[in-house]
Parts: C-alpha cells; sequence; structure tokens
C-alpha cells in the first residue's frame, strides 16, 4: 500500500465529513503545531477566519499526514459550531430561492 505524501493534505477518509472551518477543534486545544492561547481559549495560531495561521508550514515539515491530518476530514460532526454554520447556510439557500 502506497504512503501518503506527507506534503499535500490527505484524502478525506472514507466515512468522513469536510472541514466547514468552523474553527471548533482548534479551541478545544491545540494540536502538537499549535500554542494555546489562555485568554482566547484558542490556539494562538487560529485565524480570525477560523483557518490555521500555520498551514502552509505544518505541510511543509511533512507532518501534515499526522496531526492535524489536513483534509482528512472532520471527526467533530456534531461540534456545535459547525452545526450553527450548516444551519446558516442552508437559511440562506432558501432564502435565495424564495
Ligand atoms: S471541528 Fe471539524 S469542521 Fe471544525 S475546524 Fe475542526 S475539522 Fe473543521
Ligand atoms: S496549529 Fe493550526 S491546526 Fe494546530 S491547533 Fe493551531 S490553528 Fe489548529
Amino acid at each position: 500500500m502506497s504512503q501518503p505524501d506527507p506534503h499535500k493534505p490527505q484524502p478525506l477518509y472514507p466515512g468522513a465529513v469536510s472541514c466547514i472551518n468552523s474553527g471548533w477543534c482548534c479551541k478545544q486545544g491545540p494540536c502538537p503545531f499549535g500554542e494555546w492561547d489562555a485568554a482566547r481559549h484558542q490556539c494562538a495560531f487560529l485565524t480570525a477566519d477560523n483557518k490555521c495561521g500555520k498551514y502552509d508550514e505544518i505541510l511543509a515539515s511533512g507532518q501534515g499526514a499526522l496531526s492535524p491530518a489536513f483534509g482528512a476530514g472532520c471527526c467533530s460532526s456534531l461540534n456545535p459550531d459547525r452545526a450553527k454554520l450548516i444551519v446558516a447556510a442552508r437559511l440562506q439557500l432558501i432564502k435565495n430561492k424564495s
């Protein structure tokens, strides 16, 4: 079996759901590349639009396939921030159609 290219985001794991940048996981605790910002209660590298500020650096390190496994999919599909974003997007879709 071929090994994943550690410099590229991983394909979605079978059965996983896509990350929608709710930022929830990086507000629960830092991955091994992160640093906890206690005042903001999130990783110091999480950007205002819920992206990883070290994304390119992590991929370039060759460790992106292991942790935080960029692109492999979200394992927190029931997290409340994600659920709120999905509801908001669906309501917007309905509004746009009406
Ligand atoms: S909890 Fe899931 S959807 Fe939210 S940022 Fe993490 S991987 Fe993405
Ligand atoms: S380094 Fe990036 S992926 Fe890791 S916890 Fe911080 S923002 Fe999230």
